[in-house]
């Protein structure tokens, strides 16, 4: 894996724990000699993950819509900033630049954008690996929530595990790059289609 997506909250959250927990990633993706592509901003704890990579050496690559290149206020330190006119170009790219996906705390705008490239995987569209990193906790009741869906038969456990899950960087870094994708799409194999 040569470059990773991280998606994360343009906010710091509550907890010192989850700037720790980016900090901690940029370093380890740097160990890895693995390039960070994210979103572009330098607010929250998505400003910290890149800082952390430049600040190791790394490579960063940040992707943002122009309508909210001056909200979320664009880092201009990047080893490249692309801007582009809408989101789902930026998704688009993002996930086109990389070689797998890592989701730290965020809000709405990060779990859209872990769930669609979890999706992605699940349909077959991409082989990369999907990860979550479970800052202090703060992806149990997800994680339990995604363990019900699977109870009450709207997700298959076969794609569940498609999420690796790890409270630490290293142990996910590892574990994405042992990823196997789940035999067969959603789709492939119906007849009822
Ligand atoms: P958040 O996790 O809500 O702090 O947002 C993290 C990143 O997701 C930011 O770069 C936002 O621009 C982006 N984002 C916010 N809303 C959406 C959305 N509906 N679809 C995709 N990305 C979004």
């Amino acid at each position: 894996m040569k470059r990773i997506c991280v998606y994360c909250g343009s906010s710091y959250g509550k907890l010192p724990a989850y700037t720790e927990a980016a900090k901690a990633l940029g370093k380890v993706l740097t160990d890895h000699g693995m390039g960070l592509v994210y979103g572009g901003a330098s607010v929250g704890i998505m400003g910290v993950v890149a800082d952390a990579v430049l600040e190791n050496g790394g490579e960063v690559v940040g992707v943002i819509p122009q309508a909210i290149a001056d909200k979320e206020i664009a880092h201009t330190g990047l080893t490249a900033l692309k801007v582009v006119p809408n989101m789902h170009e930026r998704k688009a790219m993002m996930a086109e630049y990389s070689d797998g996906f890592i989701a730290l705390p965020g809000g709405l705008g990060t779990m859209e954008e872990l769930f669609e490239v979890w999706t992605w995987a699940q349909l077959g569209f991409h082989n990369k690996p999907c990860g979550l990193l479970n800052v202090a906790g703060y992806y149990d009741h997800l994680n339990a929530f995604i363990s019900h869906a699977v109870d009450q038969e709207y997700v298959k456990a076969a794609h569940q595990e498609t999420l690796l899950v790890s409270t630490e960087p290293n142990d996910l870094i590892e574990q994405m790059a042992n990823y196997k994708p789940a035999p067969g799409s959603k789709w492939i194999g119906r007849d009822d289609l």
